[in-house]
């Protein structure tokens, strides 16, 4: 499958495919990241918010200039897009959502959780979060543990119920199971493959040389949407599968493929 077209560029999710769950890179991850930022560009593309790509992900590498002129960073789905411009990560641009339907998402993720019970008052931070280009209901709150979030939901069953209500009463959205606990939306049409497209038009590699790592492949995960744009994908259970990957198949194929 690596051998289908030159690759140009690596595009990873975060949670549970770079590090656990609003969790920092590993070392190891860490490490052979910035090895594949020696050979191609790489981009982080994630639902989470860019304050998390900075905790999780940039304070953990040491970059020189020109890796970090490689390294592309999408946070919430690629409504927004952040490179590097010799000094510091900087925005290249950010879609919001309007004020209007800022209010309407947020009201209708309260009033459904309440009706539906799923409301919790002891919470490690806020339950709602505006994202700017998305909000997010976080069921315990963002910095809960991880082992009281997968508790919360193992089935998904919880979230889904609430994306369902959330949904009907949202048509003008785009309503979606997340994380572990978590719901977002944003405009519709807003998904990683939203995210891909956008990173293409940017960066002018296209899709057809991009190859995409992630840990929700499987149908209704939030990684699907670009493996249905038909980017070449690879199916990870989680960091040490990403590190397995890096090290055993990706960076020999690229350092095979350039020699
Ligand atoms: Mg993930």
């Amino acid at each position: 499958m690596l051998t289908d077209a030159p690759i140009d560029l690596v595009a990873f999710d975060l949670d549970d495919t770079l590090a656990p769950s609003k969790s920092p890179l590993p070392p190891q991850v860490a490490q052979l990241l910035t090895a594949l930022l020696e050979r191609t560009q790489v981009c982080v593309i994630s639902g989470g918010q860019y304050q998390q790509f900075r905790d999780q992900v940039l304070e953990r590498l040491d970059l020189d200039d020109d890796a970090a002129r490689r390294l592309h960073l999408m946070p919430t789905c690629g409504t927004q897009y952040f490179t590097w411009d010799g000094e510091t990560f900087t925005t290249v641009y950010a879609r919001t959502l309007t004020a209007d339907e800022r209010d309407r998402a947020m009201r209708a993720l309260e009033e459904q959780a309440k009706a539906l019970g799923l409301w919790e008052t002891e919470t490690w931070g806020p339950v709602l979060e505006d994202r700017g280009s998305q909000i997010t209901f976080s069921a315990l709150g963002q910095a809960a543990p991880v082992d009281a979030k997968a508790a919360w939901d193992p089935t998904g069953e919880r979230k889904g119920r609430l994306r369902d209500a959330v949904a009907a009463l949202l048509p003008d959205l785009e309503v979606r199971s997340g994380g572990s606990t978590s719901v977002d939306i944003t405009r519709r049409g807003v998904d990683k493959a939203y995210g891909m497209k956008a990173l293409e038009e940017q960066t002018g590699v296209p899709l057809a040389n991009m190859v995409f790592v992630g840990d929700r492949l499987d149908e209704g995960g939030n990684d699907r949407p670009v493996l249905d744009l038909g980017v070449r994908c690879h199916a990870v259970g989680g960091w040490e599968d990403t590190a397995d990957y890096l090290a055993e198949t990706l960076i020999p194929y690229l350092d095979s493929a350039r020699s």
